[in-house]
């Protein structure tokens, strides 16, 4: 059984609708596919529905965009109720601010490259969660770079003068939302130096006493050496490891299935899924009210 648990399509920064996603991954031979899009479930239904068409199992996630103390942190969620208000106004908060900090990139870049925010919303899929991928497209569209790893690494990597910080969850305090949710929250590519400042292993300490679940290891930004660190920190945490691509359709190189998980960590966390604390409203809204919920 081959499983792929982070995937973006065409809802967040990714280029492919989710049903396309869900067909790439049974063409790749995947049987479970993770959406994971950036701080929204708008690709959700569509996603489940290839999936069932296709005979894919398609777990519905999302990758919540963090901040602690400066640092960038990807917390994935998987299975959450996406009715749940707190954590909806939570990812709703994101995506303001995200288009906010994207119009305020798009003011800078515009004196020097041409650039307008018209632009960059012509590479915007309808409500789809704004990122720097599509500032990227708007410009190899207006033929300022050849394609978005250039754009990442000279206009607008995390360095360049036009760059702005969106404002982000803590990650605790998103694992608890996630949790409350009915969700399992498992850390994205923790140890991706090559991105920047990393997530320090007290800090993970600190979300799995939160509830974390697992840590993705097996992610292509990682090297041996982070990935047997991990690994080590996962077993002292009692944290499961997943693998995965973080496919991006043509906007990034990772091809699906290029990481996978174990059919064990994807058993153990369905047994998560099912003890979520979030999940018992859900199941029975007697014990939900019982609970105060
Ligand atoms: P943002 O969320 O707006 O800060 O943009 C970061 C997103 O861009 C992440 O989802 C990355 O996967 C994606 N990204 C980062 N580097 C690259 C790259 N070199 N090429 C394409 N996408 C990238
Ligand atoms: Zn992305
Ligand atoms: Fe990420
Ligand atoms: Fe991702």
């Amino acid at each position: 059984m081959r499983i792929d648990l982070h995937t973006h399509s065409n809802a967040s920064d990714g280029t492919q609708p989710p049903a396309d996603v869900v067909d790439s991954a049974a063409r790749a031979g995947l049987d479970v596919v993770a959406l994971t899009d950036h701080d929204t479930h708008a690709g959700w239904a569509e996603a489940l529905a290839a999936g069932e068409r296709l005979g894919v199992r398609v777990l519905p996630g999302v990758e919540i965009s963090c901040l602690r103390g400066g640092v960038s942190v990807h917390l994935l969620s998987y299975g959450h109720d996406p009715h749940d208000t707190h954590l909806g106004a939570m990812l709703g908060a994101s995506r303001t601010s995200r288009e906010t900090r994207a119009r305020r990139m798009v003011e800078r870049l515009g004196p020097v490259t041409g650039l307008s925010w018209e632009d960059v919303l012509g590479q915007v899929h309808g409500d789809a969660t704004i990122g720097r991928p599509h500032i990227a497209d708007a410009l190899v569209a207006a033929g300022v770079v050849a394609d978005r790893d250039e754009a990442f690494g000279t206009l607008l990597s995390g360095r360049s003068p036009y760059f702005v910080p969106h404002t982000a969850p803590d990650p605790v305090e998103a694992v608890r939302r996630v949790v409350a949710a009915g969700g399992v929250p498992v850390l994205a590519h923790p140890a991706a130096s090559k991105r920047g400042s990393c997530i320090t292993d007290a800090d993970v300490e600190t979300m799995a006493a939160a509830g974390l679940a697992g840590l993705e290891v097996d992610h292509r930004d990682h090297s041996d050496a982070e990935r047997a660190h991990l690994r080590d920190l996962a077993r002292r945490l009692d944290l499961l490891t997943t693998g995965s691509s973080d496919y991006h359709g043509a906007g990034k190189q990772n091809r699906l299935g290029e990481n996978t998980t174990d059919p064990d960590v994807l058993q153990a966390l369905d047994r998560a899924l099912e003890r979520a604390p979030g999940r018992a409203p859900l199941r029975d809204a007697s014990a939900g009210r019982a609970r105060g919920a």
